[in-house]
């Protein structure tokens, strides 16, 4: 399984069919579906399939998506089997918040009760489609983004690399990770968040590798990272590879 972020700097890059490279590129982390999102006005669209990238991104026209931010994930199914609803990008009951999630979270059905008893209704049979519901539950009792994002984050217990997309802001992917891997890419015109190095090679071998307890974001201008609470000096992280 693999997933990835892009935002673009320069608002020519064509990003659907460079996400759809960044996940050929991750395809040796083996897969049963796939799924894209992307926000543009203001607004998220989900093309998501069980099946191989190619078949996926033919029969869903995924390069015809646009937008200036991008998320892409193959799934390894680990809660509920390989089918449509069940690959990410998953959502919350307005579709203002997408997130797509490589690991497993441990305390998914007593949050799924809680999360129906308030009245949040569910598509999918997945242990990741509480975290936008989380968020969104966060931000109606009246969190900003972040604050409900980070919120969620504390709620679950398990593994995680979560990435995180939310309508109102739309040059923005939240990110959080613990045991899965994620490492983020500066490129000229554009920044990238990963599972892997090899997805984003092409374009730049400037990178952040994010450690275990690494919450924050990245936008078209900057990479924001707290680590357990305190905020990360992004040049100490940042380096320069040989590959
Ligand atoms: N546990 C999640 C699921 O079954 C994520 C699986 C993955 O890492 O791809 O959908």
């Amino acid at each position: 399984c693999g997933i990835i972020g892009i935002i673009a700097k320069d608002k020519k890059e064509a990003l659907a069919s460079i996400t759809v490279q960044c996940l050929e590129r991750l395809e040796y982390r083996g897969y049963d579906s796939v799924g894209i999102a992307s926000i543009k006005n203001n607004q998220i669209e989900i093309r998501k399939a069980k099946g191989k990238l190619e078949e996926v991104v033919k029969k869903l026209n995924i390069l015809s998506m646009s937008g200036d931010t991008f998320l892409g994930h193959t799934r390894w199914a680990t809660h509920g089997e390989p089918t449509d609803y069940n690959a990410h990008p998953h959502t919350d009951c307005t579709n203002s918040i997408a997130v797509i999630h490589n690991g497993t979270i441990r305390n998914f059905n007593e949050l799924k009760e809680e999360l129906i008893s308030l009245g949040h209704t569910f598509k999918s049979e997945t242990d990741t489609e509480i975290i936008p519901h989380l968020i969104e539950e966060f931000k109606k009792r009246g969190m900003k983004n972040f604050e409900a994002f980070q919120s969620a984050v504390k709620a679950i217990q398990g593994t995680y690399a979560i990435l995180a997309i939310i309508k109102d802001e739309e040059n923005k992917i939240y990110f959080a990770k613990k045991d899965n891997p994620l490492v983020i890419g500066i490129a000229d015109k554009m920044n990238f968040i990963s599972s892997d190095i090899p997805s984003f090679l092409p374009y730049t071998n400037k990178i952040i590798i994010l450690i275990d307890g690494d919450i924050g974001y990245i936008t078209n201008k900057e990479v924001y990272i707290e680590n357990f609470g305190k905020p990360v000096k992004i040049e100490d992280r940042t380096k320069i590879i040989t590959w």
